[in-house]
């Protein structure tokens, strides 16, 4: 009997295949070259955080399904934690939404505060997952590029102004930026702020980067006037303890838009990540040499890949932020990316992927491991023809 196999229908991801980070990792398990693809740390977060999840599992905590919401603990952390580094207040009981990682709760959140046919204003190059959540939702993206200038990466006012349009409904905002490692000023994000109120738009502001900051301060965007009330701010656990395999996230913002964002994650994950939810409550209580320390750790990576490529020759912005630096290979990156492994060893993300436009000139280096691994990568390099 023949048999037949149904045709997949789901049209809405097609255009979005393997993420690019999936794809590469493998890639470099398959080559054996180094991994400056994917960006996680090649060290994990202090033996006291790890613990802290070691004895959550042991003493029963967090071993069933945690409240929908998050624990009690975890909310009231970080709602102390928004007003201890920012001065936000939010109500730990109906402003704060524990999530399965940022991820989650941007995707809860584009889901949640969209209707299909509503456009989303992005800047490119963007992280991968906001497309497809776009796209999820039925939602139409419209980006703005951010460019090199003066040292640093930035957008032209008018052309996020000339992008917003009768059908704009929310602006996914993401400073420190992924991959960039621009950290928005104060005037820049006032920009942004002053079109929301405007057009009474939303923000939802992915703000995971915020303690990886070297050059320059983070300004989350609902601490500039009226915009508490209009945006929703992400973050996680994963970048500022170094687990980015916990997936501990959450979202903060008034109860209007949080409960649409919580209607969405109930029906997603429900909840997850149990006694790590208890371990992340205790690492928030850290003091801020802990946070001041992961930045200055990360800041001697950021500064051996960057001086290291800068004296092979390679055009590169020294990064503000984050765990990436962009390098300009000129046209054909793609390709040049691809054939990096087999050609040096070394792995890179393509930065066409993170683009609607046709720019493909960049590629994205990963600098959270360890330094010999970074020299390692650099000698690799340093031995391309020229
Ligand atoms: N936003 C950005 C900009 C990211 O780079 C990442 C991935 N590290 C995430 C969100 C996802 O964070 P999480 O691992 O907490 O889901
Ligand atoms: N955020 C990480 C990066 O940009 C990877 C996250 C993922 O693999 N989805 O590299």
């Amino acid at each position: 009997m023949q048999t037949s196999i149904p045709a997949a229908r789901a049209g809405r991801l097609d255009a979005f295949g393997t993420t690019i980070f999936a794809e590469m990792s493998a890639l470099a398990l398959a080559t054996g070259s180094i991994n400056l693809g994917q960006g996680f740390p090649d060290t994990d977060g202090p033996a006291w955080v790890l613990e802290a999840a070691v004895q959550a599992i042991r003493s029963g905590r967090g071993n069933q399904y945690p409240p929908g919401v998050g624990i009690p603990e975890l909310r009231r952390a970080v709602a102390a934690h928004q007003q201890d580094w920012y001065g936000l207040v939010f109500d730990p009981e109906a402003e704060v939404l524990i999530t399965v990682g940022a991820t989650e709760a941007i995707a809860a959140a584009i889901l949640g505060l969209t209707n299909p046919g509503d456009e989303v204003i992005t800047f490119e190059p963007y992280y991968d997952s906001y497309a497809a959540c776009i796209a999820l939702a039925g939602a139409d993206r419209r980006v703005v590029t951010l460019r090199p200038d003066g040292g640093r990466w930035t957008f032209d006012p008018d052309e996020l102004r000339a992008a917003v349009t009768s059908r704009t409904r929310l602006i996914l905002l993401n400073s420190p930026h992924n991959p960039t490692g621009t950290v928005l000023t104060e005037s820049e994000l006032a920009v942004v702020a002053e079109l929301a109120r405007e057009h009474d738009l939303i923000v939802v502001s992915d703000e995971v980067y915020e303690h990886l900051v070297f050059d320059g301060r983070h300004i989350p965007m609902a601490t500039l006037p009226g915009m508490a009330d209009r945006t929703v701010t992400i973050s996680s656990a994963g970048k500022t303890f170094s687990v980015t395999g916990w997936k501990v996230g959450w979202a903060c913002a008034r109860p209007a838009l949080l409960n649409r964002v919580r209607a969405v994650k109930q029906f997603l994950t429900y909840v997850g990540s149990g006694p790590f939810q208890h371990a992340i409550a205790s690492a928030l209580t850290a003091p801020a040499e802990y946070y001041q320390s992961v930045a200055a750790q990360l800041q001697v990576q950021r500064d051996t890949l960057t001086d290291g490529l800068i004296a092979l020759g390679f055009t590169t912005l020294v990064p503000q932020a984050t765990y990436f630096a962009t390098v300009d290979v000129g046209p054909g990156a793609e390709r040049w990316c691809r054939a990096l492994p087999e050609r040096a060893g070394v792995v890179a993300i393509p930065s066409r992927v993170f683009y609607d436009s046709d720019i493909d000139r960049y590629v994205r280096f990963a600098f959270c491991k360890q330094v010999d691994v970074l020299t390692d990568a650099l000698r690799r390099l340093g031995k391309l023809p020229s």
